[in-house]
């Protein structure tokens, strides 16, 4: 699979808070086609705005990474030849290619204030003219700088864009053209010094000898300024080449619009919290832009790897379908052995919470009920919900399950019931549900009916776990003892 040029790509998040998934499906995708051709992925932080930028987004941000189970082979805690990783600790390398560019001729001062900019601004488009920077400092005389300078006048850094169109051949979406008037002289670095993503992107980019940049859709606007950079950074001697960019597709969410960082949705937290397993997620992230097969949509993540060709990246806008990550996410439940479903499960049967206290924990309940358990759920969160009967000392029981169960006659049925199922082999399941379908015959209901009151005297739901196996687990003395609870509440 090796490639002729050895593919170097990257992925470069801002650490800003909790990671979202069209984040992580960047990453996804980055890392897979690193993988995919045997090449290289680097991970840069883009943590040059100090205010919105902190060590502990940092921390989250690589944490959100392993918890994913990606890899890098350059970048923060693994080093690599083009270090630091961390564009705060670069900031003499941005100021010397600002340096280099003014000196020649890529880049100048521009003077105008705010209010200037926008007066300019307001009468272009008045005027029905481009309302883009108009150009006002690129040719500014020593005289006219000294002037400005003595007035006290700050200057922010701008580059100076070509007066011709630019065309590049987009991986996802093909040839792309951008007339000149469309893109004009923009910042660079910022009239504190600070440089701007404008120009620390893509001089990190050419450092680092990046061949593909793929990234997503909302950044397409800045390529033709960031390859008109790179053409001075070639010229200069500080780039080797222009990688090629793809531009991966929109997330859409609720109501068809694009899916926000601040949707709750979108964050990767969510995710975790409710028990997704990190392959089930990315499985599922992987569909928004590519497909594995037309009839294929649920895979193990080296096989999406195997598979993963940019060719196959579609430029529609992706939908993103919750109830489609959960069933993805409830199908690689069942694909892990029972040993490491029960481990995936600790984190919320350990956990301080209102179902059971600690000490009712029952580790031989839970060996003996994790495989059922694995064939039911969609996220690991609902075990809890699933397996509380086993620990606690009463069932809670869940209103609108009571009342769904409880229904006349349910009495007569349980008491029935109730006598069957003490007669009964409490080591075989089948004999158990023999018992119940035996008290159903006996008042004309089907096993079903027969035995919704026995699951809510039990487990206090109508739904859960397979009943028989659950009683068989529970032990007869206690189902017993619930069901004589149950019927007490029924004729009190
Ligand atoms: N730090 C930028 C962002 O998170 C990276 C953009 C890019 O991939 O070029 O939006
Ligand atoms: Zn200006």
């Amino acid at each position: 699979m090796a490639n002729a040029t050895p593919v170097r790509v990257r992925f470069c998040p801002s650490p800003t808070g909790n990671p979202h998934v069209g984040l992580v499906r960047t990453a996804l995708f980055n890392w897979a086609y690193a993988r995919h051709n045997e090449g290289t992925l680097v991970f840069r932080i883009e943590d040059t705005d100090a205010a919105r930028d902190s060590e502990e987004s940092y921390e989250q941000l690589l944490d959100s990474m392993r918890w994913l189970g990606f890899d890098w082979d350059e970048g923060p805690e693994v080093g690599g030849p083009h270090a630091p990783y961390r564009q705060s600790q670069r900031m003499d390398i941005y100021k010397d290619v600002a340096a280099k560019l003014i000196d020649g001729g890529y880049a100048y001062p521009c003077y105008c204030t705010t209010e200037e900019l926008d007066a300019r601004r307001e009468a272009a488009r008045a005027a029905g003219k481009p309302s883009g920077y108009d150009g006002h400092c690129r040719d500014l005389t020593a005289e006219q700088i000294q002037a400005y300078e003595a007035e006290g006048r700050k200057h922010i850094i701008r580059f100076r864009m070509p007066d011709e169109a630019t065309t590049f051949t987009d991986l996802v979406r093909g040839e792309i053209t951008v007339q000149a008037e469309n893109v004009t002289d923009y910042g660079i670095v910022r009239a504190n010094g600070a440089p701007l993503y404008t120009l620390v992107n893509p001089v990190d980019d050419a450092l680092m000898e990046i061949t593909h940049v793929l990234r997503g859709e909302d950044l397409l606007s800045s390529t033709p300024r960031q390859i008109a950079l790179y053409k001075a950074l070639i010229e200069l001697g500080i780039a080797k080449g222009i990688p090629e960019f793809g531009h991966l597709p929109y997330v859409m969410g609720e109501g068809n619009k694009k899916l926000s960082k601040r949707d709750p949705q979108a964050s990767l937290n969510l995710y975790r919290e409710r028990g997704f397993l990190p392959e089930g997620l990315l499985n599922y992230l992987s569909l928004l832009g590519w497909s594995f097969s037309a009839d294929q949509d649920v895979f193990s993540i080296p096989d999406m790897v195997a598979k993963f060709d940019l060719a196959d990246v579609n430029a529609n806008p992706a939908r993103f379908d919750l109830k489609k990550a959960e069933a993805i996410n409830a199908d690689h439940i069942r694909m892990l052995d029972v040993k490491t479903f029960a481990e995936a499960c600790e984190p919320w049967l350990r956990a301080p919470h209102a179902n059971w206290a600690p000490e009712e924990f029952d580790e031989a309940a839970w060996q003996a009920i994790a495989p059922h358990a694995q064939t039911r759920l969609k996220v690991l969160s609902e075990i809890t919900d699933n397996v509380d009967f086993l620990f606690r000392a009463e069932p809670v029981f869940d209103e609108p399950s009571w009342t769904k169960a409880m229904k006349e006659g349910s009495d007569a049925l349980l008491r029935t019931a109730r006598a069957k199922l003490d007669a009964a082999d409490w080591t075989s399941p089948e004999s158990l549900k023999e018992a119940v379908l035996a008290a159903g015959e006996e008042h004309g209901l089907k096993l079903g009916k027969a035995q919704a009151p026995v699951r809510v005297a039990v487990t206090g739901r109508t739904i859960g776990l397979p009943l028989f196996e659950s009683l068989e687990i529970l032990g007869k003395e206690k189902a017993l003892t619930r069901i004589d609870a149950a019927l007490a509440k029924l004729t009190a």
